[in-house]
């Protein structure tokens, strides 16, 4: 969809932590991920790109690593 983020196919996160409480209650996937013009200021993206090296998976949009043991 032309509309998400370029990565989205292919992140991670998006992939793997979508349905994760706290990215739900944090509405990231629907104001980063779902959001082309708005995943532009995704901490993970920028970072990838500025650094050519992938984060982890649970870094997430605002840059909040995301607690993954629950
Ligand atoms: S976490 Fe960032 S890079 Fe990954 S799909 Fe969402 S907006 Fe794109």
């Amino acid at each position: 969809m032309a509309n998400n983020c370029s990565n989205r196919e292919k992140c991670g996160f998006y992939l793997n932590y979508k349905e994760h409480s706290e990215v739900i209650k944090n509405n990231w996937i629907e104001d980063f991920c779902n959001n082309a013009e708005k995943s532009e200021s995704c901490e993970k993206k920028m970072l990838e790109e500025s650094t050519g090296q992938p984060l982890p998976d649970h870094f997430t949009p605002t840059g909040k690593v995301l607690r993954i043991n629950n």
